[in-house]
């Protein structure tokens, strides 16, 4: 019985023992395999450790691969991901640093990524085009119709851009804070150069000496096409009745102040006179001055019984006798420009009045007769003083009428019609005792009835004294008197 107990315990205890060496075999298996498989773990930075990235790029940090590894085992569990500890800023130029923390088997271990941002962009230049009527001429220059820059970095360039203006282009240039330098060229419209003003008849110009002349003109256009003619201005004036050399300057001036000129030098040449023609015979130029009036008629009758010509220097004071100018014209009288109101106050107050006067009576002359006339006599004559209120009137008159072509005549024989006389017989008395000349120039009134009615009598005793009567002619003697004033 002691045995068989004996016996049972023994047997108890050999399986407790077989069982506990089989256990420890297993752990000692365990660890010998654990230390054979070298079981750790394995750390990936994923994506690149270093890293170059455009300002502004966004990125998605990709973290750190943590995985436990074996060489039996390969692995025992899923790969973990760790991120970074901060951020990164893609606004942030420079290097930034990505932080990683990372415990391995109790051992904190630090990981870096580092990203590098940088600025390669180019600002951008924007050119705003020119607005209508702004674009480049030479007249206006060149106005800038503006631009802007903006960079990814900087932000609005606009006030630092460099401008350069060239012959054909403008240049616009900024570099951002990262050196990146943006160029943009704007081209200018051909034709901005200097334009010519263009005179018309040319530069030289000889004109004949008359009451009035119009400058020819000019043009300006310039290289686009555009008529500049309205901003010319001119200096310089001609008095197209005074013989001598004048110059005209025309001159553009642009908004920035460059001018183009243009001369013309104009020459106002006299009209060359004939030649005086002296009678070969005694001969009596009647002259009739401040009609036609009442008497012309009948001494136009007398002068038709007599087949005698004579000159008229005619008015337009009464109209109602105006178609004798026309009747003694058609019967071979000469007609000349007397004054067409004979106000001596007006006529000699310029040049221009003058000048005025005179053409209104020259044009009653063509009305009447169809013909302009070259001939005329001074109110007063040319030796006048009623004139002394204008200085140097008759110097300048009796030169530029004589420069545009005119005749002018005085008398050498007065009748004394103007006031001395009113007698008839005594008008007769002053032709005959005055004609003492080879060339007489008989100056009478035909507003005057007593000087009109001794025009018979002169005659009758001219013709029986070996005068001939003549009516005055281009090339007539003239009977000046000599300038007073
Ligand atoms: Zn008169």
């Amino acid at each position: 019985m002691a045995n068989t107990e004996r016996q049972k315990k023994n047997r108890a205890r050999a399986v407790i023992w077989g069982v506990l060496s089989a256990l420890l075999t297993a752990v000692i298996l365990l660890v010998l395999l654990v230390i054979l498989d070298g079981r750790h773990n394995e750390i990936t930075m994923l994506g690149d450790e270093q890293l170059v990235l455009e300002y502004g790029e966004s990125y998605e940090d990709p973290g750190v691969e943590i995985r436990q590894v074996g060489r039996v085992f390969p692995a025992m569990r899923e790969a973990e991901t760790v991120y970074a500890l901060n951020s990164f800023d893609p606004m942030q130029l420079g290097t930034q640093q990505l932080e990683y923390l990372i415990v391995d088997n109790g051992t904190e271990k630090h990981l870096y990524r580092e990203i590098t941002v940088v600025d390669t962009q180019k600002p951008v230049i924007e050119l705003l085009p020119f607005q209508e009527g702004q674009e480049p001429s030479w007249m206006r220059g060149y106005i800038e119709p503006g631009f802007t820059a903006t960079d990814n970095v900087d932000g609005d360039m606009s006030n630092i851009v460099e401008v350069t203006l060239l012959d054909d282009r403008v240049v616009y240039s900024v570099t951002d804070s990262s050196g990146n330098e943006a160029v943009v060229e704007r081209e200018l419209p051909g034709g901005l150069d200097a334009p010519e003003i263009e005179l018309m008849d040319g530069e030289q110009l000889t004109v004949t000496a008359a009451m009035s002349w119009e400058d020819p003109g000019f043009r300006v256009v310039d290289g686009q096409g555009h008529d500049l003619s309205e901003y010319v201005t001119v200096e310089g004036s001609v008095t197209p009745y005074r013989s001598g050399e004048y110059e005209l300057s025309y001159t553009l001036t642009n908004l920035r102040g460059e001018s183009v000129t243009a001369t013309r030098h104009v020459t106002v040449e006299p009209v060359l006179q004939s030649d005086t023609v002296y009678p070969e015979i005694k001969t009596i130029y009647l002259t009739f001055d401040d009609g036609p009036s009442y008497y012309t008629p009948q001494l136009l009758d007398v002068l038709a019984k007599y087949n005698v010509k004579v000159t008229f220097f005619v008015t337009g004071n009464h109209p109602d006798y105006n178609d004798c100018i026309g009747r003694a014209y058609e019967e071979g009288h000469s007609i000349g420009v007397h004054s067409y109101t004979h106000n001596y106050y007006s006529i000699y107050a310029s040049e221009d009045a003058f000048f005025e006067d005179f053409n209104k009576c020259e044009e009653l002359i063509y009305e009447q007769t169809g013909s302009y006339t070259k001939l005329f006599r001074f109110p007063g004559g040319s030796s006048n003083t009623v004139s002394n209120f204008n200085p140097g009137i008759m110097s300048r008159l009796t030169k530029t009428m004589t420069d545009m072509g005119y005749y002018y005549f005085d008398w050498n024989v007065t009748s004394g019609d103007a006031g001395e006389t009113t007698e008839t017989d005594q008008v007769f008395w002053n032709v005959v005792n005055g004609s003492g000349h080879n060339v007489n120039v008989v100056l009478q009134h035909d507003i005057k009835g007593f000087s009109v009615a001794a025009v018979e009598r002169i005659i009758v005793w001219g013709l029986n004294n070996g005068y001939q009567f003549l009516p005055l002619e281009e090339s007539s003697y003239g009977a000046h008197h000599g300038v007073n004033n």
